[in-house]
C-alpha cells in the first residue's frame, strides 16, 4: 500500500498537521494507499509556491515550444503506462475496468493535445486590424497566463479531469495548485511524481490532499489565486463562485447535469434502446452530461421500456477488475444511501418503478456500494426525480405527446450541460437540437467528446468550456498593448484640453 505526499514547490510533503487517511476501493471496502490530511496551512504553501513560481517566471516566460516539449514528455509517460494506470483508476474509483482503460487511454491523448496546444497557441502579440496606423500608433492584443489557479476536481473521472484542469493551465504557462476529490486521491498523487521525475520547474505544479470544505474555501479565497477552475456539484459551484467574488477571481466552473434524452418517432430503435443505456448508464449513472430523464413518444412507448428492463435485468455487477463487469459500485456508502433516497422519493411522487430500486446484495457486491440498475416510468417533468441530479443508475423516463413538448420539457430545467436526440432524420434532430438550451447535443450519441470541441454547460451547470482554443483561453489574460507612433508633440493635439 502506496503512502502518498502532497506535492508543494517541488517537494514531497506530509500535511502539516503530519494527519493521514486511507482511500478505499469502493468494490470491497480495502484500504488501497493513503493520503495526507491536509489543512488550510497546507494550501497557504502551496499557493505561496506557485506564486513564487510563476512571479520569477521560469514557467510563465519560458516559450510555448519548451512548455510544450514538457507536455509531451509527461503524456508520453501517461501513454507508456496505461495499464497500470487504468488499475489504479478502477481500484480507487470503482469505474469498471473498461471505463478506466478508456480513461487512461484518453488521458494520455489528451495532455498530448494540449502539449501540442501549448506549442501552437498564439502568444505573440497580435496586430489589431484597423488600429495599425504608421505615424500614429499601433495595437496589438497579447494572451498571457492568468497567474496562479487553483483547480478543484470530482471523483468520479478523477484522472481524467486532472488532465483537463492540468493541460491548459500549464499549456498557456500558469502555475497550479490542484486538489483531487477526498475519495480519489490517487491518479493526481501519480502526476506529482510524473511532473517531479520530467522537471518541471518548482512550484508550477502543487497537488495537495484533503477536506474539500475547509481546503476548497482556502483555495478559493487566497488573495494569491488569480483563478479557480472547477468541477463538482453545482451546490459547491455556487459556494465557489460567491467566495472567488470577494477578490473578483476568475472562475470556470463545471457543475451538475440533467439531460433529457429525446427518442423520436422515426429514431432507429436497435441503436436507441441501448444508446439510452449506454446515456443514462455510464459508470453507474455518476457522470455530469449523462442522459437521465428519458423522454418518449407516447406511442411505443412500453416495448421501448421493455427491452430497456431486459437489457437491465442480465447486467452483470462486480468487481470493476473483471473485463465481463458492466457495472461497478457506486463511491462511496454515502452516495449509494443519497441515491436510495432518491429511489424512495421517486416513489413517494407516484414514480412507477419497472426495474432496480434497491441495494444490489449477494455474494460477490456485499462489502462494495452497489445499486441495481433502476428505471421509473410514469414520470412527471416536475418531480424531484425528474429535477434533481441523482448521480447514480436510475433512469426516469417521461412521456411526450409532441416535439414542441418534448423540448420544453428538456429546457425545463435548472441544468443545460447536455442533451440528445435520435432520429433517423438528421435535418429534424438538428432542428430539435438547436431548440435545446444546453452545452453538449448528441445527435444518435451519447458520452462521446474529442478534446478539440468546447465542452461545458448552459444556467447552472457552469461558467466557461473546456477543450479546444476556446478552452485555453479561459485560463489567459488578454493585454492590449498600445505603441504610439506619432513622434511629435504637435501630433497629439488633446495633450491641449489640460496642457
Ligand atoms: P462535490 O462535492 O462538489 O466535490 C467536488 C470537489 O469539490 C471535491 O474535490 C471536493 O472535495 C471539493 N469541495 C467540496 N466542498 C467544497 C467547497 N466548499 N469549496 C471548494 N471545494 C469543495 O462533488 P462530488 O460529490 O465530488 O462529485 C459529484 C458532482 O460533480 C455531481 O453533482 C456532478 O454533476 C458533478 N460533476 C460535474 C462534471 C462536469 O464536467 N460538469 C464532471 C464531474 C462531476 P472533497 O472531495 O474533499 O469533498
Ligand atoms: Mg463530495
Amino acid at each position: 500500500m502506496e503512502n502518498y505526499k502532497m506535492y508543494i514547490g517541488g517537494d514531497f510533503v506530509d500535511a502539516d498537521s503530519n494527519e493521514r487517511y486511507e482511500v478505499i476501493n469502493p468494490y470491497n471496502g480495502e484500504a488501497i494507499a493513503s493520503v495526507p490530511r491536509g489543512g488550510v496551512r497546507d494550501v497557504d504553501k502551496a499557493v505561496v509556491a506557485a506564486r513564487k513560481a510563476f512571479n520569477e517566471g521560469a514557467w510563465s516566460q519560458m516559450s510555448g515550444e519548451e512548455r510544450s516539449e514538457l507536455l509531451l514528455k509527461a503524456a508520453s509517460i501517461l501513454k507508456q503506462r496505461m495499464k497500470e494506470y487504468a488499475r489504479l483508476e478502477s481500484l480507487d474509483s470503482g469505474g469498471t475496468i473498461n471505463k478506466t482503460r478508456a480513461d487512461a487511454f484518453l488521458a494520455a491523448r489528451q495532455l498530448a493535445y494540449f502539449g501540442e496546444q501549448a506549442a501552437n497557441y498564439n502568444n505573440e502579440p497580435q496586430e489589431i486590424q484597423g488600429l495599425m496606423r504608421a505615424g500614429r500608433h499601433f495595437h496589438y492584443l497579447i494572451r498571457e497566463p492568468i497567474g496562479v489557479c487553483s483547480q478543484i476536481i470530482p471523483w468520479n473521472f478523477p484522472y481524467l479531469m486532472a488532465i483537463w484542469k492540468l493541460g491548459p493551465a500549464l499549456a498557456t504557462g500558469n502555475t497550479v495548485v490542484l486538489k483531487p476529490a477526498s475519495l480519489t486521491p490517487i491518479m493526481a498523487m501519480e502526476l506529482a511524481k510524473i511532473f517531479d521525475e520530467i522537471g518541471f520547474p518548482k512550484g508550477v505544479v502543487n497537488i495537495i490532499t484533503g477536506p474539500g470544505d475547509s481546503m476548497g474555501e482556502a483555495m478559493t479565497t487566497h488573495p494569491f489565486v488569480d483563478k479557480v477552475a472547477f468541477t463538482g456539484s453545482t451546490s459547491v459551484g455556487r459556494k465557489i463562485m460567491a467566495k472567488a467574488s470577494e477578490t473578483m477571481k476568475k472562475v470556470t466552473l463545471e457543475c451538475g447535469g440533467k439531460a433529457a434524452n429525446i427518442i423520436m418517432d422515426d429514431a432507429d430503435l436497435d441503436i436507441a434502446i441501448d444508446g439510452s443505456i449506454w446515456a443514462s448508464f455510464y459508470h453507474q449513472g455518476q457522470v455530469c452530461e449523462a442522459g437521465t430523464r428519458l423522454m418518449l413518444p407516447a406511442e411505443g412507448h412500453d416495448s421501448f421500456v421493455e427491452k430497456i428492463v431486459e437489457k437491465l435485468n442480465s447486467a452483470k455487477l462486480g468487481n470493476p477488475l473483471d473485463p465481463e463487469v458492466q457495472f461497478g459500485p457506486l463511491i462511496s456508502a454515502p452516495q449509494m444511501n443519497s441515491v436510495l433516497d432518491y429511489i424512495k422519493i421517486g416513489k413517494q411522487e407516484g414514480a412507477l418503478l419497472k426495474c432496480g430500486g434497491n441495494r444490489a446484495l449477494g455474494k460477490e457486491l456485499e462489502k462494495g456500494n452497489f445499486v441495481e440498475p433502476t428505471i421509473f416510468v410514469n414520470v412527471s417533468n416536475d418531480m424531484r426525480i425528474a429535477q434533481e441530479e441523482i448521480f447514480g443508475p436510475v433512469l426516469s423516463v417521461i412521456n411526450y405527446k409532441n416535439v414542441d413538448q418534448a423540448i420544453s420539457m428538456a429546457n425545463d430545467s435548472i441544468y443545460g450541460l447536455s442533451a440528445g436526440v435520435w432520429s433517423a432524420n438528421t435535418n429534424r434532430a438538428k432542428n430539435v437540437a438547436s431548440r435545446l438550451r444546453a452545452g453538449m447535443v448528441w445527435i444518435n450519441e451519447w458520452h462521446i467528446l474529442s478534446e478539440l470541441a468546447p465542452f461545458g454547460g448552459y444556467k447552472q451547470s457552469g461558467n466557461g468550456r473546456e477543450f479546444g482554443d476556446v478552452g485555453l483561453n479561459e485560463y489567459t489574460e488578454l493585454k492590449t498593448l498600445y505603441v504610439d507612433d506619432a513622434k511629435t508633440r504637435k501630433n497629439k493635439p488633446w495633450y491641449d484640453m489640460v496642457v
